[in-house]
């Protein structure tokens, strides 16, 4: 089969419906090109994607937490309760730009710790290019081509703070793991820093007694019920060491999204990943004043959420009103 040029957007389109690897990483340069003619490839590419429910299939699911707590290992047994599932995955892993991960990017410990050769299992690292409030401007128009592709796409990023509520405002389920002994997370979800998210994991639960501990502190510290409405937050336990509880963590992210799909909600809540993207782009460019001048922060939000509309066009038309 010939290999479609990168802005022969149908068959690209195509190509990566039909989950072709070379297609999915041709894509995602084109996003990464800020040269005005790719741009404009790129956003007829997402038109078309965008256009087609068939190619919104997937679930947004996004992973988060402190460095060290085990993202990256529960990560991986998460793929391969995915894979023996049969849904397709794939992992858009999302460094911050300063070394405090450690080193070895996200990306590369995912890479080690699951099948090299499974072609259903795609890893993307991107680095964070300290824009966007933390978290890569890249990252929801990446998301839109792989939910064309992947059953599932996993977010994966480090830390806590603006990224981290980020990656609240752009994935359709989130999933904060927490490192067992650490007060931090109690902490932030007290004091309102830590975006609630839908569901919380204390991961190496073969610590024993203190991870148990943890467990209880985050039970008491939460508000159960998620403000997003009729969800109640479950706290789970489980040790990617030994794949204990990965099963139903597993269980627990398919129901947030049955729940999301049954109640009629994905579709809002994927226009409002769009109108939060296009908010965060202009305010970076134009600043707050910008804002202002397209009718304030609360207006434009409402405003770019009511509309389907097709994301690098409507930034280029806001782009061009300012
Ligand atoms: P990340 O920085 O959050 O992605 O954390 P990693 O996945 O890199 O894990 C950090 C360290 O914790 C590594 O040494 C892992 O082997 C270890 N680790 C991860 N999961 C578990 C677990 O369930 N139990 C134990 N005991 N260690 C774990």
């Amino acid at each position: 089969m010939s290999r479609p040029e990168v802005t022969d957007t149908p068959e690209l389109v195509a190509a990566i419906g039909n989950g072709q690897r070379y297609a999915i990483a041709a894509a995602l340069n084109l996003l990464d090109d800020r040269r005005k003619k790719s741009r404009q490839s790129a956003a007829r590419l997402l038109a078309n994607l965008q256009n087609d429910p068939q190619h919104s299939r997937g679930q947004l699911i996004g992973i988060t937490g402190p460095p060290g707590a085990g993202k990256s290992t529960l990560s991986a047994a998460l793929i391969r309760v995915w894979r023996q599932r049969d849904h397709r995955v794939a992992v858009l892993a999302v460094d911050p730009s300063s070394p405090i991960s450690g080193g070895a990017l996200l990306g590369d410990r995912l890479r080690i710790q699951t099948s090299a050769d499974d072609d259903d299992v795609f890893v993307r690292s991107l680095s964070n290019r300290g824009q966007f409030g933390g978290l890569s401007a890249e990252v929801w128009p990446m998301s839109i081509v792989m939910l064309a592709a992947f059953d599932i796409v996993l977010i994966e990023t480090v830390g806590v703070g603006q990224r981290e509520v980020d990656i609240a405002r752009l994935c359709d389920t989130t999933c904060y793991v927490a490192q067992p002994g650490s007060g931090d997370s109690v902490q932030f979800l007290k004091a309102g820093i830590l975006e609630v998210p839908h569901v919380l994991v204390v991961n190496k639960e073969d610590m024993g007694a203190v991870a148990v501990r943890t467990r209880s502190e985050l039970e008491s510290a939460l508000n159960r019920t998620h403000p997003d409405g009729n969800w109640q937050v479950p706290v789970l336990s489980t040790s990617a060491a030994t794949d204990k509880g990965i099963d139903a963590l597993a269980d627990v992210l398919e129901k947030h999204y049955q729940q999301l799909v049954s109640g009629g909600r994905l579709s809002a809540r994927r226009r409002g990943y769009q109108s939060y993207w296009l908010h965060k782009r202009l305010q970076e460019e134009f600043g707050n004043a910008g804002i202002e001048r397209l009718g304030g922060e609360k207006a434009l939000l409402v405003k770019l959420q009511a509309q389907d509309m097709n994301l690098y066009e409507e930034y280029e038309t806001l782009r061009q009103l300012l």
